[in-house]
């Protein structure tokens, strides 16, 4: 037995208490706090300076672009941005942290508050609370694998904006947590403040976990460090809720401590004692003064929001009468909502409303097969928004079937040609001709004497049979409505 969000252990019912804290990176060409690029993949050690080695007497300066997208990020995730902020030391040795601290923002953040509402099963929704966000340096990257014995030190990662996005222990499922993963991820891309490219480390999750007693206070929690996608948040939570279900039920204590995820083997395993944020030895840095915004500043950020998920969900829905399942898959990236408001806008059918429906299902259906069949994005597609639309159109005036309209959709996919123009080309024009369709069903009547006479005799069924005869007949261009109409009409 499951009570929702409970677990049933053999001592009796624990409740799962998940706060999620992402590092995400900051859109921005140059790092934080100097000109250095920030491009992914660039030759190890090439897009480092003085002061990411941390040269001695290297001075910081604060990147503006980072700070705006900082509040732009406090804004779509409805946080107070604060207009005095300060970056602190955290000092702590790494190979990989050749200054010995990593400046990040711990008393003063730049956000605090905000949430976010995540979609879970069918249409429910719940709001996460977001305890705060501040700005911090990435530290460079240990390679322990290109050297049996060594290992290489590569800093064109050191001193990239992060922005740490830390929830509330509101999470109560490994299934709430991966919802706010991708939710988290679909808005800041919709905000462009964060690439969301999670096997590229954009975008990493420290997920802490904890077991109690519904009802008592939170238990002991673990954090695991760094997961890098979102199945595999999903997994390293599961494993961790039973890890430390079978330690509680067996009357143990939970340690509180880092772990790390395996995601070959599927497991956590311990990696170091949690620290507390005395063990950083946290200070003011005394290279930077403290950040102060003004409120123009924010309200100029502020006119440059799009519109988020959220609205244009209800927006999609409310104009199109999507359901929210279907406007949930077309909002989950902004370039498909932009290519399926620009399909919708481009058709000319005279019902709009069952047009934008109708775009919707051919963009869920046949263009994401196809694009998964050929490895494509959205992005890489050539096929233009205005075709998909006139492909639609022309099933909607019954120019074609919708039968026919699978094949011409195959042929535009590969030509690039438009749909009216193909449909011309290969003769698939529909026939409502009643004439032609009326000759059709007579030669039939006369060819198919007996099973006229049976179906007249009562075997109904049989009027499906004669349908399809006259499809095949007419190479499937007959109008179906015309026929069904026609047949009963002749048969009856
Ligand atoms: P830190 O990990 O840096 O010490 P915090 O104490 O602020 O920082 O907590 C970090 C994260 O841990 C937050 O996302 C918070 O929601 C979550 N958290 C705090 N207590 C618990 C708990 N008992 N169980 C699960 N998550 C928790
Ligand atoms: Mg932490």
């Amino acid at each position: 037995m499951s009570v929702k969000n409970l677990i049933e252990g053999k001592t009796g019912l624990w409740e799962v208490v998940i706060g999620l804290e992402v590092h995400a990176q900051i859109i921005s060409r140059s790092k934080l706090f100097c000109g250095c690029a920030t491009d992914f993949g660039a030759e190890p050690n090439t897009q480092v300076g003085f002061l990411g080695a941390a040269m001695p007497g290297m001075l910081p300066v604060l990147n503006r672009v980072c700070v705006d997208q900082a509040i732009k990020t406090g804004l779509g995730l409805q946080g107070k941005v604060n207009l005095v902020s300060v970056f602190d030391r955290k000092n702590y040795f790494y190979a990989d942290l050749p200054s010995g601290y990593q400046i990040s923002q711990f008393t003063h953040p730049i956000v605090t508050g905000g949430y976010l509402d995540i979609d879970l099963e069918g249409t429910e929704t719940k709001r996460i609370h977001l305890t705060r966000i501040h700005m911090e340096q990435d530290a460079g990257k240990s390679i322990h694998d290109l050297h049996p014995q060594k290992t290489y030190i590569d800093l064109n990662r050191s001193g990239i904006a992060l922005m740490e996005i830390v929830s509330e222990p509101e999470m109560r499922s490994s299934a709430e947590a991966m919802a706010y993963m991708k939710k988290l991820r679909t808005v800041l891309r919709y905000l462009g403040t964060c690439d969301g490219n999670m096997e590229q480390g954009s975008l990493r999750a420290d997920a802490n976990v904890s077991l109690h007693r519904p009802g008592t206070p939170f238990g002991t929690r673990t954090e695991i460090k760094n997961v890098n996608s979102v199945r595999f948040v999903g997994q390293a939570i599961e494993y961790e809720i039973y890890r430390q279900l079978a330690i509680l039920e067996d009357g143990g204590e939970v340690v509180q401590e880092t772990r790390l995820f395996d995601p070959t083997k599927g497991e956590t395993r311990s990696m170091r004692s949690k620290e507390d944020a005395h063990d950083y030895r946290y200070f003011p840095d005394p290279d930077l003064l403290p950040l102060r915004l003004t409120e123009a500043r924010i309200e100029a950020v502020r006119a440059t929001m799009p519109e988020l998920p959220d609205a244009k969900k209800a927006r999609l829905m409310a104009d199109f009468g999507l359901s929210a399942y279907d406007a949930d898959v077309i909002v989950g990236e902004q370039e498909i909502a932009a290519y399926y408001e620009e399909a919708v806008a481009a058709s000319k059918a005279k019902d709009p409303g069952q047009a934008a429906k109708m775009i919707a299902n051919w963009l869920m259906g046949e263009v994401f097969a196809a694009l998964n069949r050929d490895s494509k994005t959205i992005e890489s597609m050539t096929l233009p928004a205005a075709h998909l639309a006139e492909l639609v159109d022309l099933i909607l005036d019954e120019t074609i079937s919708g039968k026919i309209a699978k094949d011409v959709f195959v042929k535009m996919w590969e030509s690039g040609k438009a749909p009216a123009a193909l449909v011309d080309e290969l003769g698939l024009r529909q026939i409502s001709d009643t004439g032609a369709i009326e000759k059709a069903i007579d030669e039939l009547m006369a060819r198919d004497a007996a099973k006229v006479g049976e179906y007249r005799s009562g075997k109904e069924q049989l009027f499906g049979y004669f349908v399809g005869q006259i499809m095949k007949a007419m190479q499937g261009k007959a109008n179906p409505g015309v026929v069904n109409d026609l047949l009963k009409k002749k048969l009856g």
